[in-house]
């Protein structure tokens, strides 16, 4: 979590750029935000708590001539909201100025041997602590080698930004978090934690790999191990997203663009390579035991996963989530397969499954959208979902690619690639149709109804129990109202006690064996005075409410999870809540 932006070149307005910059990777934090800027002899900071999005005008702390900058926006773990903990941190006279994402897991320890030896505190957070330890070699070593040293003392998952008073560079170090480098033109650089904030100026980018460092200094950008300062050559890629595709456009919110996006989803999903289809089926085929890995809502993908699998490939597959896949390493061999599954590649709890699977030796196969993190280059091989960036916290469109790319999967490890290319190909032609603006009203008549609501609950069987577990997520996220997903047959071994007069239950109804069955458990519901919603291809007796959806048997998962996001999305405006920016949610976890 956390967005970072450094910018050191000639432009002269590098404190501008940077607030534009932090504001396009805002999603990945949003508590409170700041900005160092350097001169010849000194550095100012600029901190406050809230949005950047907030700010009418720039303060005059960042208003000055600047060439090299560094800023930050928060997603709090150490230390509460406030100014004082905001980043970037200082030592005393802001002789080191730095900018961090992640945890040092070891910081008390640190913190209180620095103490002993008179380092003063202003701050919360384990930050704080690393820009003290750096100040300890500074005047006898200079601050790459002082940044090194410094970052070898650190337990956890980081990315740092550090600048000095003394020297014109900037040095920044990451282990787990994600740095791209964007090389500009006129010998300028950017360094951020993802590529859109400096889309608009640059699509060249060089990678910083985990335990690696870069020094900006003398117009040039050195790379080099953290272990050993051996310099390393980087090769600069080209990035194909265009910088629309990381705007809003006519849209007013990511979320509602990147919803309307899934007209396009499958077709992108489709536009890939049959042989990267046919070789990652190839590794779950000659696996013994594959285990799906992801979090949050792509570890509903996962679960999903599971279900698709046994229907269409007979194949049984485990899925679990990253933060409890440690439990399962027993299990590990040199024969398994660990599938992750991510939007960013950068999460934490998954990154740290996939290193235990790694040292027992097993193969790693990545789903993920951003084709170059930390995820794809720890895999053994990489199916990308190609949705290009997704901003909105609520993953919208890069769950259905997730969902594509796993269904196709499902049918190229049954030889029948074909089919599955078929039945996707027909999907997104239904979606497309049925992404049109009578749809998304009568979704908004439906939010308007609900909008009161203290908790309202979803069900579903098979492949849509999942769904019904990721409806929940996708409510609760951005509508803050209390919402849960069950499997239908599970509501009468206890739920159904939750069931009064009104209360809202969604019922995820395919065209398929289970529908009988959850349509007995939607009268179950009635019969205890539930309001019944349906998302059907058919409108039953039973539904109050009826959100028709298309009959696209086994890809119904794809299809019934699109109004659930259109719903939790109408229902966040009706609340007065930002659906891009949730109370203390952020994209990209990449904390544990
Ligand atoms: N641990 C640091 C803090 O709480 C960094 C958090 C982040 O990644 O935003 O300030």
């Amino acid at each position: 979590m956390c967005g970072i932006f450094a910018y050191y070149g000639p432009k002269t307005n590098a404190g501008k750029i940077l607030v534009q910059g932090l504001k396009s990777l805002e999603y990945r934090g949003y508590d409170s935000w700041g900005i160092a800027c350097k001169n010849d002899s000194d550095i100012a900071i600029y901190k406050r708590t809230g949005k950047i999005g907030d700010i009418t005008s720039l303060p005059k702390e960042i208003c000055g001539q600047t060439t090299i900058a560094i800023g930050h926006s928060r997603w709090a773990t150490h230390g509460g909201v406030t100014r004082e903990n905001a980043h970037p941190h200082s030592t005393e006279d802001n002789e080191v100025v730095l900018i961090h994402n992640g945890i040092f897991e070891n910081y008390l320890e640190v913190k209180k041997q620095l103490i002993k030896r008179e380092h003063k505190f202003k701050s919360e957070t384990d930050t704080e602590v690393i820009a003290h330890l750096i100040q300890e070699n500074l005047d006898k070593e200079g601050l790459e080698e002082s940044v090194r040293k410094a970052i070898l003392k650190i337990e956890g998952r980081y990315a740092i930004v550090v600048i000095c008073k003394k020297e014109n560079k900037i040095i920044a170090a990451r282990r787990g978090s994600p740095l791209i480098v964007g090389v500009g033109k006129n010998k300028e650089f950017y360094i951020a934690s993802d590529i859109p904030a400096f889309l608009k100026y640059t699509n060249k980018v060089m990678y910083l790999d985990n335990n690696q460092m870069v020094v900006l200094s003398d117009a040039k950008a050195k790379f080099y191990e953290l272990t050993n300062k051996k310099e390393i050559k980087k090769r600069i890629v080209e990035i194909t997203w265009n910088p629309e595709s990381a705007e809003k456009g006519e849209y007013s919110h990511f979320m509602i663009k990147e919803i309307m996006e899934q007209k396009e989803t499958l077709y992108r999903v489709l536009n890939q390579d049959d042989k990267i289809i046919k070789r990652a089926a190839g590794m779950i085929n000659k696996a013994v035991g594959t285990y799906f890995i992801g979090c949050g809502t792509a570890g509903k993908v996962c679960l999903t996963g599971e279900y698709i699998f046994s229907e269409i490939a007979h194949k049984h597959i485990n899925s679990t989530f990253g933060s409890e896949f440690p439990a399962h390493h027993h299990f590990i061999t040199n024969k398994t397969l660990i599938v992750g599954v991510s939007q960013s590649g950068e999460t934490a709890d998954t990154l740290e499954a996939i290193e235990i699977a790694k040292e027992k030796k097993a193969k790693v196969l990545s789903i993920v959208n951003v084709e170059t993190s930390s995820m794809a280059q720890m895999s053994n091989m990489v199916v990308p979902t190609k949705c290009g960036p997704e901003k909105a916290v609520a993953s919208t469109k890069v769950t259905t690619a997730q969902l594509g790319v796993i269904t196709l999967l499902a049918y190229a490890c049954a030889g029948r690639l074909n089919d599955g290319k078929t039945l996707l190909l027909e999907t997104a032609g239904k979606i497309n149709d049925m992404l049109n603006p009578r749809y998304e009203e009568h979704i908004s008549k439906l939010a308007q109804k609900l909008q009161n609501f203290e908790s309202m609950y979803i069900i579903g069987r098979g492949s849509n129990y999942p769904m019904a577990l990721e409806s929940a997520i996708k409510l609760q996220e951005v509508s803050y109202i209390h919402a849960e997903g069950f499997a239908g047959g599970e509501l009468k071994h206890g739920p159904i006690a939750l069931i009064q007069k009104g209360t809202p239950c969604i019922v995820l109804c395919a065209n398929d064996e289970n529908k009988k069955a959850i349509l007995s458990n939607a009268m179950e519901v009635k019969a205890r005075g539930g309001y019944i919603i349906g998302v059907s291809p058919i409108n039953e007796d039973v539904f109050d409410y009826w959100i028709r959806v298309p009959d696209v048997s086994t890809a119904s998962p794809i299809v019934n999870i699109i109004p659930v996001q259109i719903l939790a999305y109408k229902l966040a405006l009706l609340r007065k809540n930002n659906p891009d920016m949730p109370r203390n949610l952020a994209k990209s976890v990449t904390v544990k």
